[in-house]
Formats: structure tokens, sequence, C-alpha cells
């Protein structure tokens, strides 16, 4: 699961120093996602690649507290759990199996909750993470989901205690079923968690056949999540009790559904703003027009002065999302890209000829940009 080795460097994938600033940061990502955007890069694995881990780098160090954990411990910073759970899809969000019931066994056996002595350790039931994509759509609005969750029900076979039916689990020997034993290292005397039971205070020689001597098996159950609207990716939502159940009359761990929002087929989610690419003809840039842009609601109409260029952003006060936490809602920023025509006929070509000829006429009116370019490329060859 540990792809997160092979991983690149995310200063080198956005092509920034590591001391960059958050605007170099915020300025590169923009300028990539730009190019390696999926919309752009239709059918092509390269870019949509490109274009996720482009993603993920930013969202790691665009996040302060990330950044400093990815400086310090790299990919293992900030990535421990994450293994496949993004984007895994289906009706398996999470990770993987072993990955969510991993971290259980941890829980319970490295555990210090401890219960007095003579009896069986009581613990908490492991928390539980599952990993669900939603659209941006939903995230914007809320929703309700329908998920499936791994979780431990008592061992049918043996009623929990472990042991094969017809046995017994019998008194630890080491610990005399105290779950803790003492080492005394010269004045010092620790307790520590027994080893040889793990601090239930009981072992069991014949194992139960269904669940390995654990008294516990591996089941799912279906729960309905409701998402509030403005979550974000990382947004965590707790479902206490449903996590995993306790050991010996513990309490249950809780579950925690972590958002991912997919990614949207126009619009770039930034906090609360949105960002999208607005392709305008040639002759409209030159022009003007009404344009009628999308928003999450629908549409709205812009206007669109004359002499407007590529990267000019045109700014839509409050279309963006009400986020979870805050009260203002967010704007829409739409990025300008004039699209030069395709695919000309003969009359087409013959008209622009003429047209660019009439405007050569007076470069420094019309063109003055390329035209100052010129100058400055006539300047630097001649000296
Ligand atoms: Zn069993
Ligand atoms: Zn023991």
């Amino acid at each position: 699961m540990s792809k997160t080795d092979s991983k690149a460097d995310f200063y080198e994938t956005l092509g920034v120093a590591r001391d960059a600033t958050d605007e170099d940061i915020k300025k590169a990502y923009r300028k990539l996602a730009m190019k390696y955007h999926p919309d752009r890069n239709p059918n092509d694995k390269t870019a949509e690649e490109k274009f996720k881990s482009i993603k993920e780098a930013y969202e790691i160090l665009s996040d302060a507290q990330k950044r400093a954990a990815y400086d310090q411990f790299g990919h293992a910073g900030v990535n421990p759990n994450m293994g496949g759970g993004f984007g895994a899809g289906g009706a398996a969000g999470f990770g993987n199996f072993s990955e969510v019931f991993g971290d259980m066994f941890n829980d319970i056996f490295s555990g210090g909750r401890g219960g007095g002595r003579g009896r069986s350790a009581v613990y908490r039931g492991a928390d539980v993470r599952y990993n669900l994509q939603i659209s941006l759509e939903d995230a914007a609005r809320g929703v309700e989901v329908k998920i499936r969750v791994p979780t431990q029900k008592t061992c049918e076979t043996c009623h929990g205690s472990g042991a094969k039916p017809g046995t017994e689990p019998e008194v630890c020997s080491t610990c005399k079923g105290h779950g803790e034993v003492r080492i005394s290292q010269g004045f010092f005397t620790m307790q520590q968690t027994c080893p040889k039971c793990r601090g239930q205070g009981k072992t069991v020689s014949s194992p139960c056949p269904s669940c390995h001597g654990l008294g516990r098996t591996k089941d799912t159950k279906t729960l309905t999540v409701k998402i509030p609207a403005g979550v974000d990716t990382e947004d965590q939502i707790r479902l206490s009790g449903e996590g995993d159940a306790g050991v010996n009359g513990g309490p249950p761990g809780d579950l925690y559904v972590v958002i991912y929002l997919k990614q949207h087929e126009i619009f770039q989610r930034e906090g609360a703003d949105l960002h999208c690419e607005m392709p305008i003809s040639f002759a409209m840039a030159a022009l003007g027009g009404e344009l009628d842009v999308p928003t999450l609601e629908g549409h709205t109409g812009i206007k669109i002065p004359a002499e407007t260029q590529t990267g000019q952003v045109f700014r839509l006060k409050e279309k963006g999302i009400k986020p979870l936490r805050g009260s203002m809602t967010g704007d829409l920023f739409c990025h300008v890209v004039v699209e030069t025509p395709q695919k000309l006929t003969p009359r087409q070509k013959e008209l622009l000829r003429e047209f660019d000829d009439i405007l050569k006429e007076h470069p420094e009116r019309h063109s003055p940009k390329a035209k100052s370019w010129v100058e400055k490329m006539k300047s630097f060859f001649s000296r």
C-alpha cells in the first residue's frame, strides 16, 4: 500500500522552490492545473495522472500544517493511512479491509485501558475511517448518502469467548489473569500489559475456528450519513458509536466518514470560491458581447467588454459555495481564454489575411503588446 514511497516530491511536482511563498505555490498550481486539466486533455491518461498529482501536491503545500509535516517527514508525514481509499469508488469506499481492521487490532493490543485485577481487560472498540467521494454539487447543497461499512460482531460460534465450542478459555499462566505483569529492573518496577494474553487475562488453547480466537467476526452494515452543505475534501463526519465493537463489554469506537470531492468537469474549488475556464471567440473578445456562464445553481449571463484579453478574470459575487464553517458565500471566478479559430475555410482565411493587413497599418493602435514585444526583440538581437 505504500506507493507513497515512490511518489514524486511535491515541490518538484509544482515546480517551485522549497521556500516558495504561498502565493508562488498558488500561482504555480493554477498554471499547471489549467494546462493539465482533463477538460483540455480529453482521453489523455498521462495528463490526467499529472493533474491528480498536481492537485495532491497543492492540497498539501497550500495547508501550512500539512506542509510543515511534509517538510519534516516527507510523504509519510502527510499520508499515513490514505492508501488506495481515494478513488476506490463503488461500494468499497474504504482503503481496503486490512487497512481498516489493521488499525483496530493495533488499538486493541497497544491500548492501555486495562481492566481491574483479576478481570478481563475492557477496551473501547477502534475508530474506523471511511473515505467517501461525493460530487461538488452534493458538497455544495448537502446530501444524504447510504454507505456500507465493515464492522465486527460477536462471533456466533463461540459467543465471544474465542474458545472452540466445548472448551473454555483458561486463566493466563503468565499474569495469573491480571492482564498485567511487573518487571523489576534494579530499583524500578514497571507494570506492563501481559505479552502472552495481551491484557485479556485469559488465553485460549483451542481457538474457535470461526474467529481464530478473537471472539469477533467481520461483518458489514449499512448506514445513512447526512452530509451537511458546504463540506470540502478532508472534512470528517463523526458517527458516534458506529466504529468497531468494544472488547469485553467496552464501548464501541466511532466511525469517521472522510469526504473527498470528485473532480468537477467545469469548476475547480478553492475553499468557498469556484474557478472555471471561460473560452470565448476571438470576435467576442474583440467586440464584446453577452455570454451565458454556468453556475452551480444553473447559469447566469455576463457582459464581456470589448478588448477582453486571455487571462482576464471575471468575478461573479456569491456564485461560489457557502462553506460549512463561516457564513460568507464564495465567488465564482471565470478565467478568460480567447480561442483561436480552427479548421478555417479558404474564404475565412482570406478574410483574416485581409483583416490582418489592415490591422498592420497601425500596429501600435491595434496590437500594442505585440508591437512592443517586437521592438524588444529587435533591440535584444542588435546588442
Ligand atoms: Zn469464535
Ligand atoms: Zn496474561
